[in-house]
C-alpha cells in the first residue's frame, strides 16, 4: 500500500525513479479473455456482429481448462504491459462440451484465477448467468457450455468459489436476451455479499439494435427499463456498452448511478455504433472502460476513443477533460470491479502505478497533461501492482524471469493451441 505521498522532495539514496508520467494503475472493466484468439481472424468477407459471434462460438467449442489457462495468462500479461493492474473478466464459458460438468464445476473460473496470478494482475471474476440463446430460445450447440439451467443453480455454483488476495468473485447477467426476466431477481439477490453489501453486478445492455427489438417484442419495454423494474440497476451495477439507449434509459441509468462500461475499440470493430457517453455521464452515470473482445489491448486507446467518438458525434473537441479520462481509467473502473481501495495515488491506497514514457516516437514533445490524448500501450514503461514491479522497460519481468518466454511468443503459442493449430 501507499504509505505517504510527498510533493516537491528530492529522491533519497536507494529510491527508484519511475520514468515519464505516472498514473494510478488502470482497471480494464470488461474482458472476455478468450476473444483475444479472434484478433485478425474475423474480417474475411466483411461480416457482421453475428458472423463474428459464429467465429467466437467455434473457438469457445475448443477450449478446455488447460488451454484456457495458457491463453488467459498470455492475454492478462498483454494487459499488464498496457498498464492494466485490475481486470474484470465477464466469464460465461463455464462447462465442458455439451454442458458436461468438470470434476470441479468451477474449473474454467479457476483457470482464470491461475492465469491472473501468473500474469501478476488483480482479477474480479464476473461469473455470468447465461440461460437462454435468445428470449424464449433454448441454448443449443456450443452455448450449452454456458448453461447452469437456472439462476438458483448458477448462484450455488458461484458460491463455491472463494476470494483471495488477488481475486474477487462477483456476478453478471449476460443480457436480457440470455436471462429470463423472472430469473433476474434471483441473480440480484445472489449478488449481495455475505455482509449484506452489494457486490459488483455487470450486464451487457443494448449493444445491438436487435437486442432492443427482441426485448420490446417480448416485454414491451427497453432492456434498461426491464433491468430497472427487476432491481438490477444501482451504484454496484455496471451496464456494459449502453450503445443504443433512449433518453428515458439515460435517465434511469443516471438516476440509479449505474456505472457504464464503454468499449470504444470493440464497438467500432463490431460496428456496434457510438453510445451517448457524454449524456450518460451528465445524467450521473460514472464511466469506465474495457477492451472487451481485445481487438486491441490498449487502455490509452480506449480512453482516447471515449473522447474521439464524442468528437465525431458532436463536432466539438474537449467533450471529456483529461482528469475525466483518468477517472474512468482508474478510480471508477476499480469501484466497478469491487476494489475501492485501488485506483488512487494517495496514502492508504493499493500501490498500483503505471509509468508512461514521454520520450517515445508518439509522446516526444507532448505536454504531460495532454499525453493521454497521444500515447499508446507501447509507451508504458513500468507497471507496479501492489507494490511489486511486474513490468519494467516494457518487459513483463515476472514472466520473463529465469529465461521465461516473452508475451508475444506466449500469445502465438496459446492462440495456435486454442484453435488446435499446434
Ligand atoms: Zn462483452
Amino acid at each position: 500500500m501507499i504509505d505517504e505521498v510527498s510533493v516537491g522532495v528530492d529522491p533519497r539514496p536507494g529510491d527508484r525513479s519511475l520514468p515519464g508520467l505516472v498514473l494510478p494503475g488502470f482497471a480494464n472493466t470488461h474482458s472476455h479473455a478468450f476473444h483475444r484468439a479472434l484478433r485478425g481472424r474475423t474480417h474475411g468477407r466483411g461480416g457482421t456482429f453475428w458472423t463474428w459471434r459464429d467465429r467466437m462460438y467455434a473457438l469457445a467449442d475448443k477450449l478446455d481448462p488447460d488451454t484456457y489457462a495458457e491463453l488467459a495468462t498470455a492475454v492478462y500479461a498483454e494487459m499488464v504491459l498496457a498498464g492494466v493492474t485490475c481486470v474484470g473478466e465477464f466469464h460465461y464459458l463455464h462447462h465442458g462440451p455439451g454442458g458436461a460438468r468438470y470434476g470441479d464445476p468451477n474449473a474454467m473460473g479457476e483457470a482464470l484465477r491461475e492465469a491472473a496470478r501468473a500474469a501478476g494482475v488483480r482479477l474480479t471474476l464476473l461469473d455470468t448467468c447465461y440461460l437462454r440463446g435468445g428470449i424464449e430460445v433454448p441454448l443449443e450447440g456450443v452455448q450449452r457450455r454456458f448453461d447452469d439451467h437456472d439462476a438458483e443453480s448458477w448462484a450455488t455454483r458461484v458460491s463455491r468459489m472463494d476470494d483471495d488476495e488477488n481475486f474477487r468473485v462477483a456476478a453478471a447477467v449476460h443480457s436480457v436476451r440470455a436471462v429470463p426476466a423472472e430469473e433476474l431477481d434471483v441473480v440480484v439477490e445472489a449478488a449481495v455479499g455475505e455482509d449484506g453489501s452489494p457486490r459488483p453486478l455487470h450486464v451487457h445492455v443494448s449493444e445491438q439494435p436487435a437486442e432492443n427489438d427482441a426485448c420490446l417484442n417480448a416485454y414491451g419495454c427497453t432492456p434498461t427499463q426491464l433491468l430497472s423494474e427487476h432491481g438490477v440497476l444501482g451504484s454496484a451495477t455496471t451496464a456494459v456498452h449502453a450503445t443504443h439507449v433512449t433518453e428515458h434509459d439515460i435517465g434511469l441509468l443516471g438516476e440509479s448511478e449505474t456505472t457504464i462500461c464503454v468499449c470504444p475499440t470493440t464497438e467500432r470493430d463490431l460496428a456496434d455504433g457510438m453510445g451517448p457517453a457524454r449524456a450518460l455521464a451528465d445524467a450521473g452515470a460514472p464511466l469506465t472502460l474495457g477492451t472487451d473482445q481485445h481487438v486491441m489491448v490498449d487502455m490509452l486507446a480506449e480512453g482516447r476513443g471515449l473522447e474521439m467518438h464524442e468528437r465525431l458525434r458532436s463536432g466539438q473537441r474537449g467533450r471529456f477533460t483529461v482528469p475525466e479520462l483518468v477517472e474512468a481509467l482508474a478510480p471508477s473502473g476499480h469501484m466497478a470491479l469491487g476494489w475501492p481501495e485501488a485506483g488512487h495515488i494517495q496514502a492508504g491506497a493499493l500501490c498500483d502505478l503505471v509509468a508512461i514514457r514521454l520520450d517515445t516516437l508518439r509522446t516526444a514533445g507532448a505536454l504531460p497533461d495532454q499525453v493521454l490524448l497521444v500515447a499508446a500501450a507501447g509507451d508504458v514503461d513500468t507497471v507496479v501492482v501492489s507494490g511489486k514491479i511486474v513490468v519494467q522497460g516494457g518487459h513483463h519481468v515476472l514472466l520473463e524471469a529465469n529465461g521465461g518466454r516473452g508475451v508475444p511468443e506466449r500469445l502465438v503459442h496459446a492462440v495456435g493451441r486454442a484453435w488446435n493449430e499446434t
